[in-house]
């Protein structure tokens, strides 16, 4: 057994991001500023995206993509109720109505057929934010050709999937067929960081509005007005919010960025540890899916256990199997989390819709199920073998 607690997740924070930052701090100007120009450069370039505007957090990137997306108020926006919370608050504050699909069983993203059905019970609708869950990307075709017959948008909730994609094509490099705004996340568990922060990716006309309505709806380049050469005149075109990017942030995310393609590597050689253990124990649980056509940015590793295999088993209620396997691994010294207690159980969007736990019969009964095990870079091979000999040690110690 560990003698060390293994925490669920970790930032990877090398010597270079550090250096990067002090640097900023030093220079004398720390807020969006050049390295955030640089850092969405580097950033929409490696997506192979028109344009990219780097914010605040994923949950203001979703706001914007909603707003410059065209969503109105009133407007109904279909989304999964198999996600965090923000993709819903994005949803509301955009003045918008949460319309959810329930999730393919299997890779619990939101099932493209929800959609539709969605669309035809709840009237018109402006937008469908899908969530690449876990970093497994949703089936993009079917979402954008039902998007494309019923002429709305597609706003990605992309916190997941750096770097995922679908058939070859990034997530958050856009589409040919649907106006497509994808949003992305740099909190500090993410597959890169900037402490806090977001990306907005999508048709340039687009994002040049969000840009304006990131930073107070002022006019292009005020940014810039105590640089060399800035004007101190602006113009207030529309009501922003404040939103922007700090140059602090963007140094980290500059070097982040960089290393993004061996930390992701790294998390795929942790997942083959799992996957590959796990399939020893077919019947005490599920393995995380990945399909074919997909590349999966596995942010995180998630089991769903099957009840009836352990000695806590009771019918009239699966969760106590995961609640004790939670508390059984952490006294193995092994950490772990749920994602997500679904939207519609949250008592604020399950009392102002009067959602029921069976409305999303697929979401409702994975969550019962569900466990995410520790995944991060700066895990060793040593940390994934003691979190598989954990998992192991309890299905055995309490098999029915
Ligand atoms: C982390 C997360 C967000 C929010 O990201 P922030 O950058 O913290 O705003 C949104 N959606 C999902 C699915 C997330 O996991």
């Amino acid at each position: 057994m560990r003698k060390t607690h293994l925490p669920f997740a970790l930032p990877t924070i090398g010597e270079e991001d550090i250096d990067e930052v002090v640097d900023v701090l030093r220079s004398g100007w720390i807020t969006t500023g050049a390295r955030t120009a640089t850092f969405e450069r580097d950033f929409a370039s490696f997506l192979g995206a028109p344009t990219a505007l780097a914010v605040s957090s994923c949950t203001a990137a979703l706001h914007l993509g909603l707003v410059v997306g065209g969503v109105r108020e009133g407007d109904a926006v279909v989304t999964t109720p198999m996600t965090f919370c923000s993709t819903v608050h994005a949803i509301e504050q955009a003045g918008a109505r949460p319309v959810l699909g329930d999730v393919d069983p299997e890779t619990l993203t939101l099932d493209p057929l929800r959609v539709e059905q969605a669309v035809r019970q709840s009237g018109p609708v402006a937008a469908v934010v899908p969530v690449h869950l876990y970093g497994h990307p949703v089936d993009v075709d079917s979402l954008e050709e039902i998007a494309a017959a019923r002429d709305f948008t597609i706003v990605d909730d992309a916190a997941h999937a750096l770097p995922a994609s679908f058939k070859g094509r990034r997530i958050g490099s856009g589409s040919s067929r649907v106006p497509t705004l994808t949003a992305f996340s740099f909190y500090a568990t993410k597959s890169m960081t900037t402490g806090e922060g977001g990306m907005l990716t999508g048709p340039t006309e687009l994002v040049d509005r969000a840009r304006i309505l990131s930073l107070h709806g002022m006019s292009r380049d005020s940014w810039n007005r105590y640089g060399e050469g800035g004007a101190w005149r602006y113009e207030v075109v529309e009501r922003g919010f404040k939103y922007n990017m700090s140059d602090l942030q963007a140094a980290l995310g500059i070097h982040q960025l960089r290393r993004l393609p061996a930390l992701h590597e790294r998390r795929r050689a942790i997942v083959r540890r799992y996957q590959q253990a796990f399939t020893a124990v077919p019947d005490a649980l599920e393995r995380p899916v990945e399909r074919v056509g997909v590349e999966h940015a596995w942010h995180i590793y998630a089991l769903q256990l099957r009840p009836e295999w352990f000695s806590w088993y009771e019918p009239r209620d699966p969760s106590i199997v995961r609640d004790r396997f939670i508390e059984e691994l952490a006294r193995r010294k092994i950490g772990t989390s749920v994602h997500f207690i679904p939207i519609h159980l949250h008592p604020y969007y399950r009392d102002r819709y009067g959602w029921k736990p069976g409305d999303f019969p697929n979401a409702f009964h994975a969550y019962e199920r569900l466990v995410s095990l520790p995944l991060f870079p700066a895990m060793s091979d040593g940390d994934a073998d003691d979190v598989i000999g954990a998992v192991m040690d309890v299905i055995e110690a309490y098999r029915r």
